[in-house]
């Protein structure tokens, strides 16, 4: 039997419209047209359908006693829509259960992201208390400020467990601040996981000169409080914002902390301008609010702590760590915090949070486009934090020792460390591996070549892809949400969507089996096709065999319509898989083998939705035998893309 469940609509913004007109009394005179319907409106309204549909169950993996409650429809850019919710489980909430649907502007379904792996299974009755949960969780820090009580949840990264989650504040062992929520196995008592909002990075500072900043306050009273940018203001350790009977700040100094302020409230603002302009993005919080800035922090560091950012200074200690691309780096986890899914746990995950401050520190030095700090794809080029120059190079991350493709290691290198292959994927989208603006060269991990389609489309790409962000996000998941979002931004063009495709190839992140694919175009009759009629003998029961075509000239991307038209003689064809290949790698299957299908001989002309692939290079029909006895050889095929 089908699992039973229903959704619960939080916020009254379906339907309304429709509502409406229905009320409209017969006979009245005609009401003005109404208005279109809000496309906030109409995602939610779809959204809505789509999760309670029964058909919808199994992607979304509902369980019985599930329930999905809408908690917000969040703007990407061009009219795309991305609506989220939460989960609970027999009353519970779910750490984990959450999912994304993103709309067109229309309200058309585009997909969907969903956290879990595995429908819940657990027991609702925890076997230790939350008293005990408290202490295991505050023995987790060296120092702790303040702990929460103990809340009873369903913990869903992987395997689901009922767990208490106690919110712990204070110092870990080593002096680093921690701003954790530790979730205590409530059966067995041990700390089942953990996430930190706590995001440490690096900087320096001084860099900007003279600056127009907003500050607010007249007379001969003022403070460094930007009113115009909700909740930002810069300040000391305290958290108050500095304050002065004028509204000239700082002196130029590498070690005076309000010129630090200067620097920092300069390049925040830039961000919060560079989000809006680009984004349409209110603030870094995404609602109107922005975090507020502390300099002075007595290390050799900077971190966002889930609720302030917090700027130390260089080794020699002559200058403060307060640049645009650190300052933006610590926003850059606000952002990723505040877009659908929050920060998640684990090293891969917090390696796309440190990727994300990483390429919101290159957006933000693009848009400020500042000469003392022209904008590039280093991080930390200007503070020189311990002697070494820049500490990441998004270009080509190995300069710092750091990978440049992704692997299966990746989830257990140290979050810095797991940011460089989605800084390179970032850079070869926005600059190409051979830019000609000026910027380095990038080299890919596959020797292919990648063109560039600018910083800004870059981010537009991604900043609307983190808009379909859930808790338990990894490299493939962005692989699939960044050509949901080039594909969806650019209806009308697959060059972005190819380049994004290309530069996930580039940093070996594999294809996903539910990713989109790009283009419509027909089949050119006049061009873009080929035969190879050379015999290739297809071992029995053996390895795959291939048979190679060339396309050159085609110039665009190949049809959701190509044609493969294969001829194989054999004495058994169901023993044969029969596979396209893209010159990207990619394959496509044809033909399964079939333990039934005894007749001789494929003579087939199948259709097959390589649109998104470039139609120039080497296509490959691949071939196997897996059952013993038959034999055959490719005899000719011939393929139009
Ligand atoms: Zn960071």
């Amino acid at each position: 039997m089908r699992p039973t469940h229903l959704i619960r609509a939080s916020m009254a913004l379906a339907t309304g419209a429709a509502l409406t007109l229905a009320a409209t009394p017969a006979g009245a005179a005609p009401a003005q047209a109404p208005s279109p319907t809000p496309a906030p409106t109409l995602a939610a309204t779809a959204a809505d359908r789509l999760v309670s549909s029964p058909a919808a169950d199994a992607s979304l993996r509902i369980a019985t006693g599930d329930v999905l409650q809408r908690t917000g429809v969040v703007a990407g850019t061009r009219g795309l829509q991305y609506v989220t919710y939460s989960r609970t489980h027999q009353g519970l909430p779910v750490v984990g259960g959450d999912v994304v649907v993103s709309t067109d502007a229309a309200g058309a379904v585009t997909g969907t992201s969903v956290a879990q792996s595995a429908e819940i299974k657990v027991t609702t009755t925890p076997a230790i208390t939350a008293e005990r949960a408290v202490e295991v969780a505050k023995a987790q820090l060296a120092k702790v400020e303040s702990a929460s009580g103990a809340t009873l949840k369903v913990l869903a990264f992987g395997a689901s467990k009922l767990v208490w989650e106690v919110d712990v504040t204070g110092v870990l062992a080593g002096g680093k601040p921690s701003n954790q929520h530790i979730f205590v196995d409530a059966s067995t008592g041990k700390v089942a996981d953990a996430v930190d909002l706590v995001r440490e990075g690096t900087g320096n500072g001084y860099y900007y000169g003279n600056v127009t900043i907003n500050t607010s306050g007249s007379g001969s009273s003022f403070s460094l409080t930007d009113t115009t940018r909700p909740g930002l203001k810069c300040g000391g350790q305290n958290g108050s914002a500095y304050t002065g009977t004028d509204d000239a700040w700082g002196n130029g100094s590498g070690t005076n902390l309000e010129t630090a302020c200067v620097d920092a409230l300069y390049g925040a603002q830039r961000e919060i301008d560079m989000l809006s302009s680009w984004f349409g993005r209110n603030g870094v919080t995404g609602s109107g609010s922005n975090p507020p800035i502390r300099v002075g922090l007595a290390d050799v560091n900077a971190y966002w702590n889930g609720s302030y950012t917090n700027f130390g200074h260089n080794q020699a200690n002559t200058r403060q760590a307060t640049p645009i691309d650190v300052v933006a780096h610590e926003n850059g986890h606000a952002v990723f915090q505040y877009t659908p899914g929050g920060a998640g746990s684990g090293n891969e995950n917090g390696g796309i949070n440190e990727s994300t401050g990483d390429i919101f520190g290159a957006l933000v030095e693009a848009y400020a486009n500042n000469p003392n700090d022209p904008p590039d794809y280093q991080v930390g080029e200007e503070v020189d934090l311990v002697g070494d120059g820049p500490i990441r190079y998004m270009y080509n991350p190995s300069l710092a020792g750091d990978p440049n493709c992704w692997s299966s290691s990746i989830p257990s290198t140290e979050v810095h460390a797991a940011a460089g292959p989605l800084n390179h994927w970032f850079y070869l989208v926005a600059e190409g591996s051979s830019p000609s603006s000026g910027q380095p060269a990038s080299p890919t991990c596959n020797s292919s070549t990648v063109a560039g389609i600018s910083i800004r489309k870059a981010g537009e790409i991604y900043y609307n892809a983190l808009q379909a962000k859930t808790s338990t996000w990894k490299y493939a998941n962005i692989r699939t949400a960044t050509l949901n979002a080039a594909k969806n931004l650019y209806p009308n063009s697959c060059t972005e969507f190819t380049t994004v495709k290309n530069a996930w190839n580039a940093i070996s992140v594999p294809a996903q089996s539910n990713e989109p694919t790009c283009g419509t175009t027909p089949p050119d009759p006049t061009g873009c096709s080929g035969t190879n009629a050379s015999d290739v003998s297809i071992p029995d029961n053996g390895a795959a065999v291939t048979s190679t075509i060339t396309i050159s000239g085609c110039s665009r991307n190949a049809s959701s319509s190509s044609t493969a038209a294969v001829n194989i003689v054999h004495t058994w064809r169901g023993d044969l898989v029969v596979d396209l290949v893209a010159p990207d790698g990619t394959s496509y299957r044809l033909k399964n083998s079939s333990g039934s299908d005894s007749a001789d001989n494929v003579n087939t002309t199948y259709t097959v939705n390589v649109s998104g692939e470039a139609a120039d290079g080497a296509w490959k029909l691949k071939v196997q035998d897996v059952a013993s006895q038959d034999t055959g050889y490719i005899n000719t095929w011939t393929l139009t893309v």
